[in-house]
């Protein structure tokens, strides 16, 4: 297993990365590597490179082009759960593929979260996109009105689904197989499940809604699943 490290593009010049004190930190104390020791470099946003480690930079070697993404961007809308628990959704979802995460705050949302939250979302993000091997750090928005959301046309052309945990619905699985777009919106809801009215408005203004299963799955196991069946569907 290689080393990956998270750049910004604009940290390359010449051939040459420009570290950071903590990134040269990262590297040296709790990577261990020394002069002329390799690791992936990563922009974030598609492109990685192999690069070796030197005093204050890192040299680019060779570019990487194997590609670890899924073949569809998916957006994941998640009703915020209760205390921390956003942070194992953001964790697992980025090492299944996810590409944005839109938090929400829904009818039975109890809380608004703090706006240090944004942050580690983002930092957990991107060690999960280093240690799954991905090629992208996945996009956390800022948590927003679920039902704002709904307003919204930027997603028209998005395949979306609403995953409702009652109401004998059809399963996600079945839409899946005879996806056609390349864009994929799934929304999960809060430990108290969606209003009928929030489930109504989606449905109105285009969401399909979909079962996960026949049990009630948790607001943090619910989009787990939800990805993993996008990953099963879209990667053979
Ligand atoms: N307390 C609610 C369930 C909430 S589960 C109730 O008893 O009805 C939290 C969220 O996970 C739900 O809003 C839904 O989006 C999703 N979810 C859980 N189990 C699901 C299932 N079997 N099918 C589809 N969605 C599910």
């Amino acid at each position: 297993m290689a080393y990956r490290l998270v750049i910004k593009p604009e940290q390359i010049q010449q051939q040459q990365i420009q570290l950071t004190s903590s990134q040269q930190h990262y590297l040296r104390r709790v990577l261990r590597l020394k002069d002329g020791d390799r690791f992936v470099a990563m922009d974030g946003v598609g492109k990685s490179w192999w690069a070796k480690i030197g005093n204050t930079s890192a040299c680019l070697l060779e570019p990487i082009d194997i590609s670890t993404e899924l073949p569809v961007t998916v957006t994941l809308i998640t009703a915020l759960p209760k205390g921390n628990a956003y942070d194992e959704v953001v964790r697992c979802c980025t090492e299944l593929g996810v590409s944005i995460f839109q938090p929400v705050i829904s009818d039975r949302t109890l809380l608004k979260p703090s706006p240090h939250k944004l942050e580690r979302w983002r930092r957990i993000v991107t060690e999960a996109a280093e240690q799954a091997e991905r090629q992208i750090v996945p996009i956390v928005l800022e948590p927003v009105l679920f039902t704002e959301i709904l307003t919204w046309e930027i997603y028209d052309e998005t395949e979306r689904y609403i995953c409702v945990a009652r109401g004998g619905v059809a399963h996600l699985s079945n839409y899946l197989q005879h996806s056609v777009r390349n864009n994929i919106l799934i929304a999960t809801g809060p430990e108290g499940g969606w209003t009928k009215e929030e489930v109504e408005k989606a449905i109105a203004v285009g969401y399909q809604p979909v079962s996960l299963g026949n049990r009630i799955l948790r607001a943090v196991t619910a989009p787990i699943v939800a990805l993993s069946l996008v990953a099963a569907a879209m990667e053979n």
